[in-house]
């Protein structure tokens, strides 16, 4: 199908961008992968699209004392690249490398996907692991939002309107931390039926502290406890009871990939082995 009619700018500032916004029924446009799709659908039809791709200052990775700032218009393809995740945060690269194909990954921004908050998408669950802060814009001014407050449902974000993710801000992560994620993905698309992020401390051989985030199980994703696990040794007799009431806490979805039963125990099997092998790769 053919979107409807709808302007388009390409900003050439942040400033021009949180003023497209201001005026109402304007959308930003990052990557346009799953934007466009919405639009050919007239599941989306913004008056106005204000493209955000050209600008340097949304896009990139430093270091910033202990901390790490993302761009909200970096590219997964940035991400895998980038030599300080891969020293700080590989998880974030486990995941990245699982979402879509090559092409998705060249066009898609962390910042857009994010955005979007599909629940079945895979940097949720590894911003909320991880603690991350996103750091919003809008003409009124700035304020940033834990990510553990701001996916809200399908689709729906702790954002207004007239605001833009500006950039995000992940803490050092706990010294010595193994991470992984775990997805069981969609074939042809990658999405996850099933995900895990899972960091773990340890203390001799036993899991000290656990932080563990699922998607694609129900409407967003989610932070899980599992206290259970802790003081453990991470086997399988101790994880399975452990993690016997995972997907207890969301309402599991149900559709043509998985049933709820089914993906309940995707769920549970993702949590066990992104804990077993973050817990390996534990200092
Ligand atoms: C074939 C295919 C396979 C895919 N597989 C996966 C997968 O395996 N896992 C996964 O997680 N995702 C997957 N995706 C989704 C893809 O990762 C997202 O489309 C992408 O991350 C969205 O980023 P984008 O830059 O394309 O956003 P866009 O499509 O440009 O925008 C998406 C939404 O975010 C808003 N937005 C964009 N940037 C900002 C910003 N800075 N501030 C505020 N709002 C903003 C837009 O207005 C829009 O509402 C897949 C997509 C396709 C097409």
């Amino acid at each position: 199908m053919i979107p409807v009619g709808f302007d388009y700018t390409r900003a050439k500032s942040v400033r021009e961008v949180l003023n497209g916004l201001a005026t109402g029924d304007a959308k930003l446009i990052a990557g346009g992968h799953s934007l466009l799709p919405l639009m050919r659908f007239r599941l989306a039809q913004p008056a106005k699209l204000i493209d955000i791709g050209e600008l340097e200052e949304l896009r990139g990775i430093e270091a910033k004392g202990r901390s790490v700032r993302i761009g909200a218009a970096t590219t997964y393809r940035d991400l895998v690249d980038s030599t300080i995740l891969a020293e700080k945060y590989p998880i974030i690269i486990e995941a990245t490398l699982g979402i879509g194909d090559t092409q998705v990954r060249n066009r898609g921004t962390v910042g857009g996907g994010l955005a979007h908050a599909d629940p079945a998408s895979d940097m949720p669950a590894v911003m909320l692991a991880l603690d991350a802060t996103f750091n919003l814009r809008s003409k009124a001014g700035k304020r940033s939002v834990a990510a553990r407050e701001f996916f809200i449902s399908p689709f729906v974000t702790a954002m207004k309107d007239d605001e833009m993710l500006y950039d995000i801000t992940l803490p050092a992560p706990p010294r010595k931390a193994g991470m992984a994620y775990v997805s069981f993905d969609q074939k042809a698309s990658g999405y996850a039926i099933a995900a895990a992020a899972a960091i773990v401390t340890k203390s001799r051989k036993s899991i000290a502290t656990l932080t563990l985030a699922l998607t694609g199980v129900g409407e967003k994703a989610y932070l899980a406890e599992v206290p259970d696990a802790i003081g453990t040794h991470g086997d399988d007799a101790a994880l399975d009871s452990a993690l016997s009431a995972v997907a207890d806490s969301a309402v599991v979805n149900s559709d043509v990939h998985a049933s709820a039963e089914y993906r309940a125990h995707l769920a549970r099997v993702a949590a066990k082995r992104a804990i077993q092998t973050a817990l390996g790769r534990a200092g």
